[in-house]
């Protein structure tokens, strides 16, 4: 950032949640000796070292556990939902090994959270309830849990051995990374740009969230390049810890309470790098004709439709905290075939993508910045 003449460059310290993944594996017993590819859910206890070995059962729903629950107990529940959409079935990632521990259950398994892959097992966070006993989960490809389905259908036994070294170490020292460019007039009002810096340890991180954080922080670069300088301060943060503990997005929000009521809108981008397809937005709707005229310069790369609303995980503290405007940049692409899985690394990201979304980011935030008039005090 630096080197790319940004000011204002610095790392805002965050202490981290540190989950350890340590080695760990799913070997089929019955009916075949076979490992299956797998990857434990972040934040997961481990199995000890002797592993767990039990039976499984699979599952379509919760409510499906709901008619079932006096057949868990001591079983390795394996919840076999196809994908929807994230929000409805990061669910059973999510709650799933909660729900079934106080019946008795002994681990988890979930179809992995997201489209079919090429056996492609996707991780991500789970979120123990408190006072529920902690049991392992883990995440198996989608082709792995058809075929535990069909078994199961056809009254074959299924039996497995889950190991796990998973466990939490002492929170680790990380940073918020912030850099600017201040604005020609009203430099203390501000637009935030950015994404999260933190990825699985899966995977490079690229599409999540490394292409948001880049193309962010490209945009700032094209306003100092084209000396444009707006009238507000453009600033982008690459946020920490999104993935597990949102400690980036809540330390923005408190290491900043006193410039809040100074943040004009907030922008992320965490949807991955693919073809542009406009921004979210949600804030006043005075505001909303504004970015609206804003999005048709861009129509010509398809980035000017502005949907009801839009937010971010990492803005969302903050914006939450100050009620501030805040948009998504959103992109059309299978995001969640990729994210949390090996598969995302550099090979996923075309630079012609990455340019057009650099540009659509930059125009929209530059624009905003150099507004005559304060993005939703229009009259
Ligand atoms: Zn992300």
């Amino acid at each position: 950032m630096k080197k790319d003449g940004l000011e204002n460059v610095r790392k805002e310290p965050v202490m981290v949640p540190k989950w350890v993944r340590g080695r760990e594996s799913i070997e089929l017993i019955a009916p075949i000796a076979q490992s299956i590819p797998m990857l434990g859910l972040g934040n997961s206890v481990g199995t000890g070292a002797a592993g767990i070995e039990a039976d499984v059962i699979v599952l379509g729903s919760f409510d499906d556990l709901e008619t079932r629950k006096a057949q868990v107990a001591g079983k390795i529940v394996l919840f076999n939902v196809p994908f929807t959409n994230y929000g409805q079935t990061v669910a059973y990632r999510a709650t799933g090994p909660s729900r079934v521990a106080p019946l008795g259950a002994v681990a988890m398994l979930v179809r992995s959270v997201g489209p079919t892959g090429l056996r492609t097992p996707h991780t991500g966070a789970l979120t123990y309830a408190d006072g529920v006993k902690q049991i392992p989960a883990a995440a198996i490809p989608a082709e792995d849990a058809d075929r535990f389905q069909r078994l199961q259908d056809r009254g074959v036994p299924i039996r497995l051995k889950l190991t796990m070294e998973a466990h939490f170490e002492a929170d680790a020292q990380s940073y918020n990374v912030v850099g600017e460019i201040r604005g020609r007039e009203l430099p203390n009002e501000i637009i935030v740009v950015g994404g999260h810096f933190d990825s699985w340890d899966v995977g490079a991180g690229a599409s999540d969230d490394g292409g948001g954080c880049v193309a962010s922080w490209e945009a700032v670069r094209l306003m100092l390049k084209l000396n444009l300088r707006p009238r507000r301060t453009v600033r982008v943060v690459l946020f920490t810890n999104e993935e597990n503990g949102t400690r980036g997005g809540n330390g923005y929000r408190d290491q900043h309470q006193a410039e809040l009521a100074n943040h004009v809108m907030m922008m992320e981008s965490d949807g991955g790098v693919f073809d542009p397809a406009g921004f979210g937005y949600t804030g006043p709707d005075n505001g909303r004709p504004t970015v609206t005229t804003i999005g048709s310069l861009l129509k010509s790369i398809g980035a000017d439709p502005i949907l009801a609303a839009g937010s971010g995980a990492d803005i969302g503290p903050a914006a939450t905290a100050g009620k501030i405007p805040t948009m998504a940049h959103v992109v059309n692409g299978d995001y969640f075939l990729i994210h949390h899985t090996q598969a995302d690394t550099i090979a996923r990201i075309t630079p012609k993508q990455m340019s057009d979304n650099s540009a659509a980011i930059a125009v929209m935030a530059y624009v905003v910045a150099d507004l005559p008039w304060r993005l939703g005090a229009e009259k």
